[in-house]
């Protein structure tokens, strides 16, 4: 068979939630980037960085969740929605295509009314006029909220997906895997439980996910612990996650920084001390991903000395991170230099983290 190389074959010595603590609050910089770049050497000793090539499609902007956090959404009745028609999907798809992409990230606001018959046809368009990209999408929200309005189980709503061609989900709308951080930030969003369970789910079926964490808005350090240890305890028991994503707030036109204004974007040296202890706490973690689209290009070079292994994506168009004033760009070409510059091998990837081409 096979082997994924999104999973974990060596045993690395197991860090304790208390221990982490410790290590956020006390090393050094330099201690916590070295103890995360040894950890990651470990675990990629063939010296190679990736990326994939791949290409956001947020299907709609109508969302009705109203994350404080988030300036994207927009109400059903406000000005500037939209639902992108098939038509202008293709044509997206087309222009990945033409630049070697292979994956889509597929992920809209939450609309009212969609059902899973729309997303079937949907996700079936695409998948039998494209077979060779991956679908890569839907985060825990949308299909929670897919089994709600549709009046099915969350399984139900993921296998008939898969049916139809989804092959993998995204880890977003994790936020703090915290409900005292979530009821400030989202409330109407899921809890922290329900987010579990449907990658549960999904990693039951078969369907491989990544898990992402939003932090910088109103958590403590104790939040970030008990986020990175729900989603080590899933892992130990499913396998299921290929990588794990950390980002920072973007405050800039969110609700959140009207209501609370001292709250400002986090600090490069907060990243990559955070990123620093995911690799260090996150050992049955294959892949830990630099988020350069929230930290601009260097810092996301520099985060690949700091525990990150995998440069993302090349982002062909990015509107959610982008809405909060957050417009860092990158092509295949800066990414192959950036990763040359640390003296590491660039490698194409694709969603299963295989490699397609080394450079
Ligand atoms: S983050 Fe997602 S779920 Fe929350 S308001 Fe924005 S689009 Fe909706």
């Amino acid at each position: 068979m096979k082997k994924d190389r999104a999973v974990v074959d060596i045993k690395l010595p197991r860090v304790s939630s208390e221990e982490i603590l410790d290590l956020m609050q006390n090393a050094s910089l330099k201690e916590l980037g070295e103890r995360a770049f040894k950890i990651k050497q470990k675990l990629h000793p063939d010296n190679l960085t990736t990326f994939v090539v791949d290409r956001n499609i947020n299907y709609t902007n109508i969302c009705w969740v109203d994350c404080k956090f988030c300036a994207f959404k927009r109400r059903v009745n406000e000005e500037g929605t939209y639902i992108l028609s098939f038509e202008e999907i293709d044509k997206k798809i087309e222009e990945l295509l033409s630049i070697g992409g292979t994956q889509i990230l597929f992920q809209g606001g939450v609309h009212p009314s969609l059902k899973i018959e729309w997303y079937e046809d949907l996700v079936s368009h695409i998948a039998k006029k494209y077979p060779q990209i991956t679908i890569h999408g839907f985060s825990a929200i949308e299909i929670n909220y897919i089994a709600k309005i549709s009046k099915i189980s969350i399984q139900e709503v993921l296998s008939r997906l898969q049916k139809c061609g989804l092959s993998s989900i995204p880890g977003a709308g994790a936020e703090i895997l915290s409900d005292s951080v979530r009821d400030v930030i989202a409330p109407k969003k899921l809890d922290s439980d329900e987010w579990i369970e449907v990658h549960r789910e999904a990693h039951k079926l078969g369907i491989k996910s990544t898990a992402t964490m939003m932090f910088g808005s109103v958590e403590s350090d104790r939040d970030i612990v008990e986020h990175w240890e729900r989603i080590r305890n899933l892992q130990d028991i499913t396998n299921g996650f290929r990588a794990f994503i950390l980002w920072s707030f973007q405050p800039a036109f969110t609700p959140l920084q009207k209501e609370m204004p001292h709250l400002h974007k986090a600090s490069s040296n907060r990243y990559l001390r955070l990123l620093a202890c995911s690799r260090i706490f996150l050992d049955n973690f294959q892949n830990i991903q630099s988020s350069w689209v929230t930290q601009g290009s260097y810092i996301g070079q520099l985060a690949l000395l700091f525990g990150a292994n995998d440069l993302g994506s090349t982002m062909m168009e990015e509107n959610v991170v982008a809405a909060a004033g957050a417009r860092n760009s990158m092509n295949e070409k800066e990414m192959i230099n950036l990763i040359k510059d640390i003296g590491e091998i660039p490698a194409k990837r694709n969603t299963a983290y295989d490699i397609l081409e080394r450079f």
